[in-house]
């Protein structure tokens, strides 16, 4: 086949490791902490660098080359490196290219891990982050300081699902002259590809909705490959290594990304808008609802509106406790992208040892209830979420 660049789907489809003598079709697990070499010219050049091979899983295995190499494809990136978990991919990131004194500006509204890796951890290394509101995108500039090396961003975010502006951040990225990292796990590839914005690195928690199935663990950098090299050298080095038994899973799972998120989002949108005309329920927030605050820049940016629905439960605190004492058939977990629909109230449950400031800060009211909406038939889905909200 000639140069033709494939659709997006063909790609994760596709795109392959080389068969073995045996001619399988589809790719095997490759179980092997290390490789072997021809003689002693080979390993030194290896080792070197001089040659593009594996020489130990920590580095680099063919199930977690293949893996990277799809989401590479697949978010028009060309190089990339896979990491154990989310939070993984986040700290090798930041980490392997900041240094003491470095600032960060970041949204407010980030991970919870994220945002206490910001606050607790690395100034323990003087490195310092400040936080712009997400709803005032106009003052980003104001926090830039001489000292500031990256401008790190979510959206949609966890759990508020608001959305930034990745053109924007874009351009103040490349007038600053700042490395612009975006953690694009809630849209994923299919949705929404920072890196046609501006981003020069994306990363992704794979345990979301790459994987899909709520089976395993793993994380993933792609973006500029000067970085990405960066990246894998420190990572080489510290052993945050995605492991080929889950690479080979979050490769097959890619295969179905496309299609399965094509039904989260239908989904999605049937659940947000049988609760906006919900008697109990104040405020819903879903990317593709005209009633969302950034509904224009999402429909710029994102092909649709992703699986996750936030809302506000009338009665605060109490109540959202009480609605999660009545699902049946979702699941309370502290997991999302599944394809079972998953629900929490964060100000109760993984939150609740925060200030009711500390929880705004970061967009949590006592009333805020996330819905990960899953595949099954959403009318059961509805009818589960109607009788608890009843
Ligand atoms: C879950 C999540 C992470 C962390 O991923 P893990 O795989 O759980 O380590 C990072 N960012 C976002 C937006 C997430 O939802």
């Amino acid at each position: 086949m000639n140069e033709e660049k494939f659709g997006f789907e063909t790609e994760a489809i596709r795109t392959q490791l080389e068969r073995t003598q045996y001619l399988e079709h589809s790719v095997p697990l490759y179980l092997t902490s290390s490789f072997v070499f021809e003689d002693a010219e080979d390993m030194r050049a290896s080792f070197a660098e001089e040659k593009d091979r594996n020489i130990y899983s920590r580095y680099s295995n063919p199930n977690t080359n293949e893996f990277v190499e799809k989401v590479c494809k697949m978010e028009g990136a060309t190089a990339g490196f896979a990491f154990a978990s989310g939070m993984a991919a986040v700290y090798s990131t930041l980490a392997a290219l900041l240094k003491s004194g470095d600032h960060i500006v970041s949204s407010s509204s980030v991970f919870g891990a994220t945002h206490s890796l910001f606050i607790n951890y690395f100034p323990k290394w003087n490195i310092q982050t400040s936080y712009f509101d997400i709803n005032e995108p106009e003052t980003i500039e104001s926090f830039i300081t001489p000292d500031t090396k990256i401008l790190f961003a979510e959206s949609p975010t966890n759990p508020a699902v608001d959305i930034i502006d990745l053109e924007l951040l874009g351009k103040i990225a490349k007038k600053h002259n700042l490395i612009l990292v975006i953690d694009n796990c809630f849209a994923t590839p299919y949705l929404q590809q920072p890196i046609k914005w501006g981003a020069h690195l994306v990363v992704h928690s794979a345990t979301k909705l790459m994987d899909g199935q709520g089976r395993v663990l793993g994380g993933v950098t792609v973006g500029e490959p000067e970085l990405i090299h960066k990246i894998y050298l420190f990572s080489r080095l510290t052993g945050p290594s995605l492991s080929p038994f889950n690479a080979w899973v979050l490769s097959k799972s890619l295969e179905t990304l496309a299609i399965r998120l094509d039904r989260h989002c239908e989904n999605a949108m049937k659940v947000a808008e049988f609760l906006e005309q919900h008697p109990n329920v104040n405020r819903v927030k879903y990317p593709f609802l005209k009633s969302h605050p950034q509904y224009e820049i999402a429909q710029k940016q994102m092909k649709a509106g992703g699986n996750i629905v936030a809302f506000e439960i009338k009665g605060g605190l109490e109540a959202g406790r009480n609605f999660l004492d009545k699902i049946k058939l979702c699941s309370l977990s502290p997991n999302l992208g599944d394809t079972r629909t998953i629900v929490t109230h964060p100000a109760s449950t993984t939150h609740s040892k925060l200030s009711v400031d500390e929880r705004l800060a970061v967009s949590i009211t006592d009333g805020l209830v996330r819905v990960s909406v899953g595949l099954e038939t959403v009318k059961d889905v509805i009818a589960d979420l109607e009788q608890a909200l009843d």
